[in-house]
Formats: C-alpha cells, sequence, structure tokens
C-alpha cells in the first residue's frame, strides 16, 4: 500500500532551522501583542510582496471580516459564488449581503461584464476573488469601481506573491486580504494580513485588529482579536527564505501535469499564465464530454488510489442553505460557476510532490481512455 497523497501538503523547513527562533522567544519573553517577530516579518512581507503597508492577522477570515470594517462597508457587495465559504461569509458576519454574480468560462474569476447588472442604490463594495491564485480583470473592476463610486476588497486569500507585468497584483483595489492556512503556498500554520495603500488605514486596521485599542485607556471601536502571535510571525520569516524554492517547485509540477494531460480527450486544463502571473497554488482541470468518467467517477477513482484530489469549488458558495434563499443565489444566474463547479477537479500540487507520484496522477487519468 503506497502512502496517501493529499490534494496539499503544507510545506514545512528542517525544525533545527526553527529552533533559533523559538529560543529568541523564550528569551525575551513577549509572546504577542505585535512584538519583534511581529514587526520584523510585516517589513519583510512589505519589502517581498513589494506593497507598501501590510497588518498581519491570525487568519484570513478575521482579515476579511475586518478589511470590511476599516473601509465601513454596508448595505450589498458583490461577490463571487464560486470561491471558498469565507469569501461570503466574512459578509454574512459584519450584516452585509452578498451578491452573487457569475465568473467568466475562461479564469473562473469574477466576470466584469456582468457585474453593472447586479448594481443597486444598496451595492457599496466589491469583493473579487483571485481564483486559483489567477488574476481578476482588476482594470476593468476598477473601471465599473469608478464610475459607480464602489470600493473593491479583493480576497487574494490564493495570490501570495503574484505578480503581473504591472507589478503585484496586491497593490489593486482598496484593500487585499491574504490567507496563510497550512493549505495555501505561504503558511504560518494559521495566518493571514491585510495589504493597504496607506498609513491611515493600516491604523485603523492596527486599531481593529485589537478589540480597537489606541491606547490603554481609549477604545475607538467594537474591535475584534485578530493578532497574529509571536510563533506564527517568526515561522512565517523563516518561511520566507524557502518560498522562492517552494514556488519554482510547483511552477515545475504545473508544466509537468500540463505535458502529460494535454492531449487526454475531455481534460482541460486551465490558461497557461506567463511565469509569475500565477503561483500554481492549485492545478484545476475541466472534465467534460469526451472523457470516459465523470468529474465525480474520477475524483471516486482517484481515491481508490490513494490520491486525495479535491472539488474546489463545489458546492457554490451560493448553494449554502444561508445563501441559496437569496435573488442572487438561483442557478439561472450563475450558469458558468455552475458547470465549473460540476466539472472541476484540483490535483496535487505541493512542493515535496515527486515525478514518480505526478506520472503516476497522469496515467490514472489517461488509461481511462
Ligand atoms: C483559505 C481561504 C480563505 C480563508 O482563509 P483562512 O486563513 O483559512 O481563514 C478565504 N478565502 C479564500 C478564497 C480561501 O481560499
Amino acid at each position: 500500500m503506497t502512502r496517501p497523497v493529499y490534494v496539499t501538503q503544507p510545506y514545512l523547513p528542517p525544525l533545527d532551522e526553527f529552533l533559533p527562533y523559538l529560543q529568541t522567544i523564550w528569551d525575551n519573553g513577549i509572546l504577542t501583542n505585535g512584538g519583534p517577530f511581529h514587526q520584523q516579518f510585516e517589513r519583510a512581507l512589505c519589502e517581498y510582496l513589494d506593497v507598501e503597508h501590510l497588518a498581519l492577522f491570525a487568519n484570513g477570515t478575521l482579515a476579511l471580516v475586518t478589511a470590511l470594517q476599516a473601509l465601513r462597508i454596508t448595505g450589498e457587495v458583490i461577490t463571487t459564488p464560486y470561491s471558498f465559504a469565507a469569501t461570503a461569509h466574512s459578509l454574512h458576519w459584519n450584516g452585509i449581503k452578498p451578491v452573487f454574480v457569475d465568473i467568466c468560462p475562461e479564469t473562473l474569476n469574477l466576470d466584469p461584464a456582468k457585474i453593472e447588472a447586479a448594481i443597486t442604490p444598496q451595492t457599496t463594495a466589491i469583493m473579487p476573488v483571485h481564483c486559483y491564485g489567477r488574476p481578476c480583470d482588476v482594470d476593468a473592476i476598477e473601471r465599473l469601481a469608478d464610475n459607480y463610486n464602489l470600493r473593491v476588497i479583493y480576497d487574494a486569500a490564493h495570490a501570495f506573491g503574484v505578480r503581473t507585468e504591472r507589478g503585484s497584483i496586491l497593490r489593486h483595489g482598496d484593500l487585499s486580504v491574504l490567507s496563510f492556512h497550512a493549505t495555501k503556498v505561504f503558511n504560518t500554520f494559521e495566518g493571514g494580513a491585510i495589504v493597504c495603500p496607506d498609513a491611515k488605514t493600516k491604523q485603523r486596521i492596527d486599531h481593529l485588529k485589537n478589540f480597537g485599542f489606541v491606547d490603554e485607556v481609549t477604545v475607538v471601536a467594537p474591535g475584534i482579536n485578530g493578532k497574529m502571535s509571536e510563533v506564527n510571525a517568526a515561522f512565517g520569516m523563516l518561511q520566507l527564505r524557502h518560498i522562492d524554492k517552494a514556488l519554482a517547485r510547483r511552477r515545475e509540477i504545473d508544466e509537468r501535469y500540463r505535458e502529460l494531460l494535454c492531449d487526454v480527450p475531455g481534460i482541460q486544463c486551465l490558461d497557461k499564465r506567463p511565469a509569475t502571473f500565477s503561483n500554481h497554488a492549485y492545478f484545476p482541470i475541466l472534465v467534460s464530454g469526451p472523457y470516459p468518467l465523470s468529474r465525480d467517477a474520477l475524483y471516486q477513482l482517484f481515491r481508490e488510489h490513494g490520491i486525495y484530489a479535491r472539488r474546489y469549488f463545489y458546492p457554490l458558495i451560493s448553494d449554502f442553505p444561508m445563501y441559496r434563499g437569496l435573488p442572487s443565489a438561483g442557478r439561472s444566474n450563475l450558469p458558468v460557476a455552475a458547470d465549473a463547479a460540476s466539472r472541476v477537479l484540483c490535483l496535487p500540487i505541493f512542493p515535496a510532490l515527486g515525478d514518480h507520484d505526478i506520472e503516476r496522477i497522469a496515467r490514472i487519468i489517461a488509461d481511462c481512455q
């Protein structure tokens, strides 16, 4: 029996490299509340990601919830149903009504051409997702936001390190939110961040993630506890030393899958992007007509071989019981998203995945011909 292969495996550097960081924390006795590693990690991330300001969080979901509060978003927010639950849940936690808009068949990101029809007098913002770490049409979204005076908060949970010819993808919109969860490209066990363009917004976010405290006796907002601990920040500093190597290996795996799968009838890979335009966080395939198995049958076949591919993103968020009653959640409003959700399968991709496993996975797909 070969060992199971999961869709992802968290990147962990050798343990002995982490021990000196822990020793430092033990020596100075500062465990959280914006300690030295927290400050160091914020500066190092700004530099690595090429952004102006960044506020660390205990996880990406608290960062999304806080991003909406920082901009005082209310009413209705336009978003994608083709994402992880936290995208819409962050709106729900703020008493905001999500309005689902369909996605583009090529990018699987929010379709800018369909946004305008969903705007009402209650609309205050757009929350797109750079799905699988592949950039949204940021220019079209920005034009709409400018025309209708809407704010844009990117759920950039998948987009760590993604750059286009114009620099970091995290520089677009009013705010971008990252996740450093164990399953993501860059992890701090649990963690997240808000990227923002100016110091004043960063300060408001810092207050909101610390109960609204400005100083010992002044509380300016009903803030949450969203702080990242020193252990997580220290681990992030160590991960930064390994991230380029990890991203390079992901790129190789992506290329190998494409070589092995591009000629299989009914198996479609998403368009290849220039090297930095994707961080190869995921390797989705779309299963269609000519392929002899349904997506779910292929998913099951993989499981029988000990390979745990995942159906990201099925079911759609708009099909969850707390959202499916919304007018925008209807199937007829979201045909492209519904089709993608029924055909997508994300194959294992992570730095430790060996060539032998890639070939075994591709053979399982191809041998069904
Ligand atoms: C992982 C993820 C989140 C939530 O991040 P956590 O750090 O797990 O709270 C939000 N949005 C998307 C699209 C995600 O994939």
